[in-house]
């Protein structure tokens, strides 16, 4: 899996980082999200996937292939 995220369309709902905060993180200043983990190991995948599924904005982009 390989995540990319848009932080220009990123609101900073901070959803993401609920879901899955060791692949997500905030920036202090604004909220927008940063991306801690571009290729989470198996184990955060399903958390990933629910990350993606929660975002408001659709900021975040999955690729499932290795
Ligand atoms: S859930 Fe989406 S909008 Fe919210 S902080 Fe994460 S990437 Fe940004």
């Amino acid at each position: 899996m390989k995540i990319t995220v848009d932080q220009d369309k990123c609101c900073g709902a901070g959803s993401c980082v609920l879901a899955a905060p060791d692949v997500f993180d905030q920036r202090d200043e604004d909220g927008v999200v940063v991306l801690l983990d571009p290729e989470p190991a198996e184990h955060l995948r399903a958390a990933v996937r629910e990350a993606a599924d929660v975002c408001p904005t659709a900021a975040i982009a999955l690729t499932e292939r290795d």
